[in-house]
């Protein structure tokens, strides 16, 4: 027994003297670059002990690293501290301490705050400002110009907020100022849900597109994805990303559903696809399979929107994440053996380009 006793101690000393090294595993992603671009995911709202959140900053940074993002913001809010009792220190501290590890796990990590106003105008993120103390004023007014002056980018956040908004979701003439004096650039529509008042004004006064967690606790993202906004940045770099979103090319993902402008939603959706690019000759009264591979994560859900010219084509399809679809096509008519091309329209029930259409695309197939 006392040997035991020694020999227990033993090993105990010795787990203490090794550095104890560990190996952790990172996510991939699948959504793939498009023509000239890195497509980058990104999540530009989230809270810490230092403001009401729950986590220490290196967490979101390791979260971060583990579920496959590209860029993060943490984005504690200015006017609420709960926890300031306990954690007293200035408004750039959560990103000082998250920072280092950022560098090592190659996180991009973009300096954010959130001014925290009822509405009007609510909250906002300013991203990529170099001193959040400077943000704490008074007047939001004053807030939002010292971020816009620091070459922020800013974003109004959750629009459709209950809280704040219960009966219906307004633009005040707060938002109309703001967006005057460039200082609102972008908007949340998807927080917690999509907002659909939020997705008309970005299409109707240019806002660019974002999709964040806002997340308070730790994520919990392990079998899944956290809804996210993807990039489309020339480089994986700060300076790329902040150029990217001044440039509106962002892309909202979640759950299986993708919302943006119908030039970057086609590029993904093709980017996503391999086929086998051999003629068909295809004729009337004979059938030929066509194999399309999705090596992305988003399983595309078609729906026929047009038929094609001589040929019979499913009318419902869905291309499986990471599995090859077969589809059939029936000749139906003598002219299709003439035909040089094979076109069919299909509509991407869960792609989205605005509150009430759906991206349709084309397949085009060689036949002859
Ligand atoms: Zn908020
Ligand atoms: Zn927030």
């Amino acid at each position: 027994m006392f040997m035991m006793f020694f020999r227990l101690f033993g090993l105990l000393i010795l787990l203490f003297l090794c550095e104890i090294t560990e190996a952790q595993s990172r996510k991939i992603i699948n959504i793939p670059d498009i023509q000239g671009y890195q497509t980058l995911k990104c999540d530009f709202h989230m809270h810490t002990v230092f403001s009401d959140g729950t986590v220490w900053p290196t967490v979101r940074v390791q979260e971060a690293w583990q579920e496959g993002l590209d860029a993060i913001s943490i984005t504690d809010h200015i006017e609420y501290r709960p926890h300031s009792i306990d954690i007293n220190a200035d408004h750039n501290r959560s990103f000082e301490i998250a920072e280092p590890l950022a560098n090592e796990l190659k996180i991009i990590l973009i300096r954010g705050a959130e001014i925290t106003r009822k509405m009007p105008p609510g909250h906002l993120n300013a991203l990529f400002i170099n001193n959040a103390n400077l943000l704490d004023r008074v007047n939001v007014n004053d807030a939002l110009r010292e971020a816009r002056d620091q070459g922020a980018f800013i974003v109004w956040n959750h629009p459709c907020w209950k809280e704040q908004q219960p009966d219906s979701t307004v633009w005040w003439k707060e938002h109309t100022y703001l967006l005057k004096n460039n200082m609102l650039h972008g908007i949340e529509v998807f927080n917690e849900s999509l907002c659909p008042e939020a997705l008309g004004w970005a299409i109707e006064k240019k806002l660019t597109i974002f999709g964040n967690t806002d997340e308070h606790g730790s994520t919990n993202f392990s079998s899944e994805h956290r809804p996210m906004t993807l990039v489309f940045s020339k480089s994986r770099t700060q300076g790329g990303i902040k150029e990217a979103l001044f440039s509106r090319r962002t892309v909202v993902y979640f759950d299986n559903s993708l919302v943006g402008e119908s030039t970057y939603l086609n590029q993904l959706f093709f980017a996503s696809l391999e086929f086998e690019n051999v003629p068909l000759r295809l004729k009337n009264e004979e059938s030929k399979l066509i194999f399309i591979k999705n090596i992305s994560d988003i399983n595309y859900e078609l729906e026929l929107a047009q038929p094609g010219i001589g040929f019979d084509a499913p009318e419902k399809i869905v291309l499986i994440a990471h599995q090859i679809t077969s589809i059939e096509l029936n000749g139906n008519s003598e002219e299709v053996a003439v035909m040089k091309n094979l076109k069919v329209y299909y509509e991407v029930k869960n792609l989205k380009v605005s509150n009430k259409d759906n991206l349709v695309i084309t397949f085009s197939f060689q036949n002859n």
